[in-house]
Formats: structure tokens, sequence, C-alpha cells
């Protein structure tokens, strides 16, 4: 391994790594602790403090393959004891639930719940007492020669500008970050659809109401019941996103819960509300994921709706391939795996993108739609529950599709 080297001149930092990755999300944190395993150093800017990163509430359901690489990088210890291991789901409509079980229909692949601020928290962890560097709170930042041979990034860190040269730059810096603005207008096609629908999430203290993940259309719009622990529940509601939190007292937003999860002989437990939030919706994809010495993974590159659960887990399967190519690249001195990483990324991307648009369209009310939409949505619904082949198709998407497929 060639360790990061750093030099001081004047009151700035001149660093110099192999890879140089942009944002402690998911994608970068995966990406450092496979590049680690692989002997390859890497230098982690985030322009959030750890406190931040670590406290900010997100995704909460992992694919199988995404736990067990998780272990397999000698991460997974407390997501394993604290983790709910869910076998399937439940759709709710029409006044009746309906299990659908994941495990039986995918030969034996569940489903992880377990909170993405956690799972970034033993990231950050465990990268820190290898002796990795993550440079929290930079600001300013700005990507230079990402098509030359040797790319570097400028940043603040308090009244300094820092820098950090490298072979590689890897812009895991989410949908707002500067990565994917770094590669020319001209040579990027971008893809999008904005959803006229968004989601008032909440956590509370209370206790499970439901053994797993209930997902209930309603005449008054989506809901999921989901859970963080046992004494802290996530739930959500299909909203206007253009609607202010303040509109959304405490008693309003349990009101519309018992509505649009009531079922006969069953209680919605509630409990103090610590967290609110709207969040707006989207599916995005940019095409390249590449541009020179620049490599976008996660939601730098792509967005889903997060009805579907794949965000998160794109985000591990695109770092995945991208840390077997540049492998490739410092073992064998081999390009290809490096040339192909858009190629070998999108059509996974693609079929996400298609999973969470589905879920998404299937489940939410849109009042953009006629009424034959809208009974179209009940009918597939009411085939997806009844019809095995139509239930498997499900499961083995939300479960996680196999690589190379
Ligand atoms: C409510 C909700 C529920 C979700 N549920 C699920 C789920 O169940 N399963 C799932 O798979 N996905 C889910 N997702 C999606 C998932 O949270 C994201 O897809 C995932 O966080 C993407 O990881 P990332 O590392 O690509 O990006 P991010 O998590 O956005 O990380 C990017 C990082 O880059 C940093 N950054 C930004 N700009 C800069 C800069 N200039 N310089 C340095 N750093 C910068 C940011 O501070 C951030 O820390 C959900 C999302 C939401 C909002």
């Amino acid at each position: 391994m060639t360790d990061s080297s750093f030099a001081i001149s004047g009151a700035s930092i001149e660093m110099k790594t192999q890879i140089g990755i942009l944002g402690a999300g998911p994608a970068g944190l995966y990406l450092a602790h496979l590049l680690h395993r692989a002997g390859i150093d890497c230098v982690i800017l985030e322009s959030r403090s750890r406190e931040e990163i670590e406290g900010t509430i997100r995704a909460g359901v992992l694919e199988q393959w995404v736990v067990d690489l998780t272990v397999q990088l000698g991460l997974g210890e407390r997501m394993m004891r604290e983790g709910h291991f869910h076998s399937g789901v439940t759709f709710q409509f029409g006044g009746q639930r309906h299990h659908i079980d994941m495990e039986e229909l995918t030969s034996g692949k569940r489903v992880t719940v377990y909170a993405q601020h956690e799972v970034i928290k033993d990231l950050v962890a465990a990268r820190l007492a290898h002796g990795g560097k993550i440079v929290f709170s930079v600001q300013d930042v700005q990507l230079h020669n990402v098509d030359g041979d040797q790319p570097k990034i400028t940043y603040r860190v308090g009244g300094d500008t820092d820098e950090l040269r490298c072979d590689f730059i890897a812009g895991c810096d989410g949908f707002h970050g500067p990565s994917r603005q770094a590669i020319p207008v001209v040579d990027r096609v971008e893809y999008q659809k904005i959803y006229p629908f968004g989601w008032l999430g909440i956590l509370a203290r209370a206790p499970a109401s439901w053994h797993e993940l209930i997902y209930s259309r309603h005449e008054r719009g989506f809901g999921l019941l989901s859970t963080r622990s046992p004494e802290i529940q996530r739930l959500y509601l299909q909203c206007d996103p253009n609607d202010a939190i303040a509109n959304w007292p405490d008693e309003r937003i349990w009101a519309e819960m018992q509505l649009r999860f009531g079922y006969p002989g069953w209680t919605l437990i509630e409990g103090p509300i610590f967290q609110k939030n709207i969040l707006a919706m989207r599916s995005f994809v940019c095409e390249t994921m590449q541009f020179g010495r620049l490599f976008l993974a996660g939601d730098a590159a792509h967005i889903v709706p997060p009805t579907g659960a794949k965000g998160l887990n794109l985000a591990v399967a695109d770092v995945l391939v991208l840390s077997q190519g540049l492998e490739a690249w410092y073992r064998r001195g081999t390009r290809e795996g490096l040339d192909n990483y858009s190629p070998a990324c999108l059509p996974r991307i693609w079929k996400g993108e298609r999973f969470s648009w589905y879920m998404t369209t299937l489940l939410h009310l849109d009042e953009t739609e006629g009424r034959f939409e809208q009974r179209v949505r009940m009918a597939d619904l009411d085939y997806v529950v009844h019809s095995r082949a139509a239930m498997t198709a499900l499961a083995e998407n939300y479960v996680g599709l196999p690589f190379g497929n």
C-alpha cells in the first residue's frame, strides 16, 4: 500500500494519494473500505462534519448482498446484532392485507432493516481505526484537470486552500455535489422525472405495530410503515411536496396515519414524534458516469424515489464495480475495467430506476393521472398479490437482483 503523503507549504496542506474520494456517504465510505482491502490508498474529503453525517436520517433497507459484503469487509458486527431481518413485506389496499413472502419466493433471500446513519457510523469508525484519512467540513471544493493524467482537488478547511493530488477522483458527493458538474455538458445526457407528490417522514418513540414493512395504497394517498429499532418507528405519508411541515402538527399526522393504515382488529401504536420532514421525489440518471479520470458513483450519478429502497444499494453496487476496475489498474496495469465502468453499472442502475418508478406509481395516488390509469394501478396491485409469477418478479427486485443480469 502507498501511504497518503502530505507536505505543508506556508499555511496550506498539499496531499498526494491514489484515489481522491469526494463525499463520506455510503458510496464514498464503502469505496474506501473496498480500496483498503485491495491495498489501494485513498483520502475522503467530506463537506459536512462527522456529527452531521452520522445524524442524517435516510435509508433503512439493505439488500442481502450488501449485508454479505459488509460482513466480508469486517464491518457488519453491529449490523448483524442490531439489524432486523425481514423475510417479507405486507401490501395493504382495498381494506385487505397481503403478505409477500420474499424469502420463500427468492430461495432464501431476505432484506435487512438497519438505518443508513448506523451504517455510516460503523464505516467511519472502522475507517479511522484502520488509519484511513477523512477530512471533514471541507468547503469550496473544486476539481481540476480531470481529463489529464494528474487530477487534483482543491478545498478549504478554515481559511486556507489545501490541495489533494491523486491518480483518480471518485465523485461520491451526492446529487448536489460538484463532481457531476465537472463533466462537460456536451459529454453527458441527463434523464429525469419529477413526481407530483412527496413524503412526510417521521421518527416516533413507540413499539413496533407490525412485524414487517407495510406498503399501503389508500384513497387518501400512500403510507409506509417501517421500523428502526424495537423502540423507534419510521413512518411515511404521501403529501404535497411543497407543503410546509408547520401544517402538520403531530395530532394531524397520527390521524392521517390511522386512516391510511387502519385495519380491523389491529392497532397502530402512537408515540412522541421526535423528527419530521417533507421530501420531494425524483428519478434521475446521468450518462456517462465517467470522464477522463473522474468516476461518479451513487446519488452523484443517479437518484431514485425511496419507495423501492434502492438508492443506497445502487450506490454500493457502483463502487464495487469501480473498486474492481481500480484494482485491475494498479495490479495488472489494465484500464479495461475503468473504461468499461459506465456500461458495466448502467444496466443495473436502470433496472433499479425501473423498479423504483414501478413501486412508486403502483402505490401512490397520482391526481394528475386519469381515473383509467388509477383503475389500472389497482388491477396491477391485485395481480401482484395473486400471481406467483408477478410476486416473484417483485420479490427478486426487492431483495436485490443478481449481478451480471
Ligand atoms: C427518506 C429516504 C429513504 C431512503 N430509503 C432507502 C432505502 O431504504 N434503501 C436504499 O437503498 N436507499 C434509500 N434511500 C436512498 C439513499 O439514502 C441514498 O441513495 C444514499 O444516501 C446515496 O449514497 P451516496 O453516498 O451516493 O450519497 P449521499 O448519501 O448523498 O452522500 C454524499 C456525501 O457527499 C457529501 N458532499 C456533498 N457535496 C460535497 C462536496 N462539495 N465536497 C465533499 N463532500 C460533499 C455530502 O455531505 C454527503 O455526505 C433513501 C433516501 C431517502 C431520502
